[in-house]
C-alpha cells in the first residue's frame, strides 16, 4: 500500500505540490473511488489509477539518476556516508549500479532492477563508461596511443583499450569499457601521471543530466530506461 501522491511521484508525475494540483484539478481518478485525495492509500499493484484519462501502469522497478558527490561510498550499507543516504524514495531494495570511488563524482544509476544492473556491469558486455578527467600533468600523444592499445597496470593487469578525447592539456574525457578497481587512476599512474578530479558523465547511452547538482537525483524517463535496456 502506498499514498496516492507518493505513487504518482514515483511514476514521474512531478513534485508533491504539482501532484496536489493535478488531484485538485480532478485530473486524477481511481477506479471505484469517489473522493480522490493525495493522502489516500492505494494498492500500487492493483489500483486502477488514471491521469488525464490515461491509465497508469505501475512498474515494479525504479530507476534514478544520481549525480554522486564526493565523500560518499557507492554502497548500500556502510559505517561512512553512502550514496543511499542521499535517496529519499520509498523503495528499500535499491542499490547503486556499479561503483565510483569515494572522491569520484557523477553519474550513478540507482535501481532495484537486478537483471539490468547485471547486464550493465557484466565484464563481457563491454559497456561504455565515459569520464571527465583532470590530471596533475599534461598527457601526451604517446599516452593516448598507449591507452588506445590497452595498457598494463600494476605490472600484470591488462586493461581493455580506452579512448582519450582531448579537452585541454591536462583535462580530457576517457571512455573505458570495464570497471576494474580504481581503474582510471591506476591507468594514469602507470603513465607517470595523477588523476586529481574524476567525474562520470555517461554509462552506455545514459548521460548525466547537467541540471543535477552533486547530491541531486531524478527519475529516468521512459525513453532513457528503454535505451538502457537495448542490447549493446
Ligand atoms: N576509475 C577510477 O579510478 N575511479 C572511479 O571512481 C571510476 C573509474
Amino acid at each position: 500500500m502506498m499514498r496516492l501522491d507518493k505513487y504518482l511521484a514515483v511514476m514521474g508525475y512531478g513534485t508533491r505540490n504539482e501532484i496536489k494540483k493535478l488531484i485538485k484539478a480532478k485530473e486524477v481518478t481511481v477506479a471505484g473511488v469517489q473522493k480522490v485525495t493525495p493522502e489516500m492509500k492505494i494498492d500500487e499493484n492493483t489500483a486502477e489509477v488514471y491521469v488525464s484519462g490515461e491509465r497508469i501502469v505501475y512498474s515494479q522497478y525504479v530507476y534514478l539518476m544520481l549525480n554522486k558527490p564526493q565523500g560518499y561510498l557507492s554502497a548500500t550499507r556502510s559505517a561512512d556516508a553512502n550514496v543511499m543516504d542521499l535517496i529519499s524514495e520509498p523503495y528499500r531494495d535499491m542499490f547503486p549500479c556499479g561503483r565510483l570511488d569515494k572522491d569520484t563524482e557523477g553519474l550513478l544509476l540507482i535501481t532495484n532492477d537486478g537483471p539490468l544492473a547485471h547486464q550493465l556491469l557484466s565484464p563481457k558486455h563491454h559497456v561504455d563508461k565515459e569520464y571527465y578527467v583532470e590530471l596533475k600533468n599534461p598527457y601526451s600523444q604517446s599516452d593516448m596511443e598507449a591507452l588506445a592499445k590497452g595498457i598494463t597496470i600494476d605490472g600484470d593487469e591488462e586493461c581493455l583499450p580506452a579512448e582519450l578525447i582531448p579537452e585541454d592539456e591536462k583535462t580530457c574525457r576517457l571512455i573505458i569499457q570495464e570497471g576494474k578497481f580504481h581503474e582510471i587512476k591506476r591507468m594514469f599512474e602507470a603513465l607517470g601521471n595523477e588523476v586529481v578530479y574524476l567525474k562520470r558523465l555517461r554509462m552506455k547511452n545514459l548521460v548525466l543530466d547537467p541540471d543535477l547538482e552533486p547530491g541531486e537525483y531524478r527519475y529516468l524517463s521512459e525513453e532513457e530506461i528503454a535505451d538502457l535496456k537495448q542490447p549493446a
